[in-house]
């Protein structure tokens, strides 16, 4: 853990495991609710001294951070593919990803520009100013190990803000990986802490109910976010949340079915299906059933499954038993109501995967909404699709769920596309386009996929408060 500026090490420890061997790769703290409290207390002292240094300051010490974790790419993505399973090339991809938030807040903290506002009143001056909100909780998750860690700490930085994280206990070592570049990036001490745990309740309870917590930011499942926005709400915190997904992929008749189905093949199976903008639900026009389906097959058919660190795997582990079982009772379920399997539906245990916690990438047909995967989200490697006829029932089908994070359309028609763009209740959408994602563009979800967005220039205002003076003169 690192707190106040020094690496601390606990006594009581948990295993870190690779879940494509089970091999042991280190352990870590195993932190609680005293440990966060003392981090809590060391980001409240850094901050006094912290929120008055000039933007240029802490934009220095982003961009180093940025060029430490560029030079560091190899290795950092080396200990994701271990750590989490992703394919090597995919935690490169996502190093870069995590690298790039520190480059877009190193710009972005010189451009919190204040406004002034004229006044009904001749003596009067309006003046706004944005201020960093304070110490900020911040809780992770492990599918992207470190972008989801830059994503926050890199505004809270370049705001002003002083920050305590906590990681997944699945992947602390990223973590500690990414807090080692910050302290040689020049970081003082208490600006940034991490604190580790097995269990992570007492620590978000501390966030919660620390009153020198300003500010709870969280990704992951929407159950627990829903949890801290609650225990956060006594004390008003100001609180991020990048929660659960359930996206669709809408593929109209006039669109190239092979282009979608490739499209559709590369974001479904993206980290194993471990991400929260993942489609899960993949409507495709009945004109053009047969051939999407023939074509997302036969690239299904070859993807290699294996060990992220060795060359051609596609697909990765998934994290742990409990996401194995999830995939085979879903599976189940839509079998047994009527589903047609195409490619995969059991678990791999063979050729050395027996080790791992691996399932063969799924594609399924003829969904419908009786079956929980249509409700569910899959947060695996299984691909179902459902036909339609009618574009604006697939419409309102899409937006028949209580998540609204990211969806898909395909389709050559403009008019189409900036007509569904606009109906769906979705916080991204990608138009043809399966990456609409960057550190430049805003991120996160409506209904309960989350509150706030993070990257862009929202990213930054997400870490600010809003002060107005009025000056008589
Ligand atoms: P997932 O199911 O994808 O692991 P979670 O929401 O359980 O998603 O986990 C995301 C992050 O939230 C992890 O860092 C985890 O330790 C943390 N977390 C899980 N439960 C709680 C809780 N009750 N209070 C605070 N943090 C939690």
């Amino acid at each position: 853990m690192f707190i106040n500026g020094e690496w601390i090490e606990l006594e009581k420890q948990f295993a870190v495991t690779n879940p494509a061997t089970g091999e042991q790769l280190g352990k870590v703290s195993d932190g609680g609710q005293q440990e966060a409290h003392q981090a809590i207390q060391a980001a409240h002292e850094a901050f006094q001294s912290w929120s008055k240094t000039t933007a240029y300051a802490r934009s220095a010490i982003l961009y180093k951070a940025y060029q430490l974790m560029m030079e560091r790419k190899q290795a950092l993505g080396e200990l994701m593919t271990r750590e989490q399973g992703k394919p090597l090339k995919a935690a490169l991809n996502e190093v870069q990803y995590g690298a790039d938030f520190f480059l877009w807040f190193a710009e972005e903290a010189k451009r919190v520009y204040g406004e002034t506002i004229p006044s009904a009143r001749a003596n009067q001056r309006f003046l706004v100013r944005y201020e960093p909100v304070g110490v900020v909780g911040a809780i992770t998750p492990w599918n992207y190990p470190i972008s989801m860690i830059t994503r926050k700490v890199g505004p809270a930085i370049a705001a002003g803000c002083t920050i305590v994280l906590k990681p997944a206990e699945s992947t602390p070592l990223c973590a500690k990986a990414i807090f080692e570049i910050l302290e040689e990036a020049g970081l003082p001490a208490g600006v940034a802490n991490l604190v580790t745990a097995l269990d992570p309740r007492p620590i978000g309870t501390e966030f919660c109910t620390n009153p020198l917590v300003r500010k709870i930011t969280f990704t992951g499942s929407t159950a627990v976010g829903k949890k801290l926005a609650q225990d956060a709400a006594p004390q008003l915190k100001r609180v991020s949340m990048e929660l659960g997904g359930h996206a669709p992929f809408i593929v109209y008749e006039d669109a190239n079915p092979e282009y979608a189905a490739k499209g559709a093949s590369l974001v479904k199976f993206l980290n194993t299906g471990q991400a929260c903008i993942s489609p899960n639900r993949i409507f495709v026009h009945r004109n053009i059933m047969d051939k999407f389906v023939e074509t997302f097959s036969q690239r299904v058919n070859k993807m290699m499954v294996g060990n992220g660190m060795e060359k051609g795997v596609a697909i990765g582990p998934l994290i742990n038993e409990t996401a194995v079982s999830k995939m085979e009772n879903q599976v189940q379920d839509a079998l047994g109501k009527g589903a047609t399997l195409h490619n995969g539906g059991q678990r791999l245990v063979e050729n050395g995967l027996e080790k791992g916690h691996f399932y063969a990438p799924t594609l399924l047909s003829n969904i419908n909404p009786d079956m929980v995967i249509y409700r569910e989200e899959t947060f695996g490697p299984i691909a179902g699709i459902i036909p339609f006829d009618d574009n604006d029932d697939v419409i309102a089908m899409a937006n028949d769920t209580q998540y609204g994070l990211a969806a898909y359309i395909y389709t050559q028609n403009l008019s189409k596309a900036m007509h569904t763009f606009e109906a769906l209740n979705f916080g991204i959408v990608g138009i043809n386009d399966i990456n609409p994602t960057s550190a430049a563009a805003p991120f996160g979800g409506m209904k309960e996929s989350g509150l706030g967005r993070e990257g862009a220039r929202e990213g930054l205002v997400e870490y600010l408060e809003t002060k107005l003076g009025g000056f008589a003169i």
